[in-house]
């Protein structure tokens, strides 16, 4: 009696990476499941006109999917996808999609194939559901990539020097080195003999150290409400003074400082990090204060996207603004 080969039906939530074209009436698709980790599917009868799933297959669909698979890496045939979330406020706003863009692709790069990450799921998912909800884009992109660094193994530590693990309780202005190959920051008296690492303010990597726990805290203690956990930093008003304040000079500070970590974990940049919200010039947006005029460090156009050394020189004007 031949033997068959053993298949095994599977479901899970998954969240759409990337899917592309296979054949005239089917696509492949890369699913980042909650339970199996990364994991290539065919979807065959995806691209017919009458489809037989429940949502397009492409990013920003979050689903319940069931499919078959029959022998460790081969290709899983998708049976059923059932969506749950499809970010409908998301793809209504260019900056929302292209964050929630990058989330998938930050996540993707970070995934290994096959093998579960629940954590790393669970926050490109909660990242996913705030922008949705209206958070703040780049604080909310920036707090997941800290939140996938460290839940899928490559924790970037704020907190103590990777010298000589003294707390990092330097004053804003003091000059750090952030060493992606340490997986953390050396502290102003150890910076000095660091190679192959990018200048960083005491004020960016305070910033950051608050923002890693705003939206994903430690333990299970993230809250269920839907209210904004983040404050809107540009609304007219007085300027905010705590390290949180998200002005444009430190928004441009924080990116450059995760988008050296976050390059050289992946070993390549983002495709989408040229375009997020944060680096780009407002589009459309009247330049004209409103009336009467806000603190000009609120009001002032995001800095271009620049090496670490230009945005470090911004990181000055920020500092500034907290001192005075
Ligand atoms: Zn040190």
């Amino acid at each position: 009696m031949p033997s068959r080969p053993r298949s095994q039906r599977v479901t899970d939530l998954a969240l759409v990476l990337r899917a592309r074209d296979w054949s005239e009436t089917s696509q492949v698709a890369t699913f980042l499941t909650r339970e199996h980790g990364k994991v290539q599917v065919v979807a065959k009868g995806s691209r017919r006109a009458a489809p037989r799933f429940g949502a397009p297959i492409e990013p920003l669909v979050r689903a319940r999917i069931a499919y078959v698979e029959r022998k460790k890496d081969a290709l899983r045939d998708l049976r059923e996808l059932e969506p749950v979330d499809l970010y409908w406020r998301v793809r209504r706003g260019l900056d929302r999609t292209i964050a929630a863009s990058y989330v998938l692709e930050v996540a993707d790069g970070l995934a290994p194939n096959d093998e579960p990450v629940p954590e790393l799921f669970e926050a490109a998912a909660h990242a996913l559901a705030d922008l949705e909800r209206g958070a703040h884009i780049d604080g909310r992109t920036m707090a997941f990539e800290l939140a996938a660094l460290a839940s899928s193994g490559f924790a970037f530590d704020l907190g103590r020097c990777a010298g000589c693990d003294a707390a990092l309780t330097e004053g804003a202005r003091s000059r750090l080195a952030l060493a992606p190959w340490a997986g953390g920051v050396f502290c102003g008296r150890c910076a000095g003999g660091v190679r192959q690492a990018g200048r960083v303010s005491g004020a960016t990597v305070a910033a950051l150290r608050d923002l890693a726990h705003r939206y994903d805290p430690p333990g299970d203690a993230r809250p269920r409400d839907d209210r904004l956990p983040w404050p809107e930093p540009r609304v007219a008003g007085k300027p905010r003074r705590s390290a949180l304040a998200l002005t444009p000079a430190r928004t441009a500070d924080m990116r450059a400082a995760l988008d050296l970590v976050i390059s050289s974990t992946l070993e390549h940049a983002p495709r989408l990090a040229p375009w997020l919200a944060g680096r780009r010039p407002a589009v459309g947006r009247p330049r004209r204060p409103a009336s009467p005029p806000a603190p000009s460090a609120d009001v002032a156009p995001a800095p271009a996207s620049g090496p670490a050394s230009e945005s470090d020189a911004s990181g000055d004007t920020t500092d500034d603004t907290d001192a005075g």
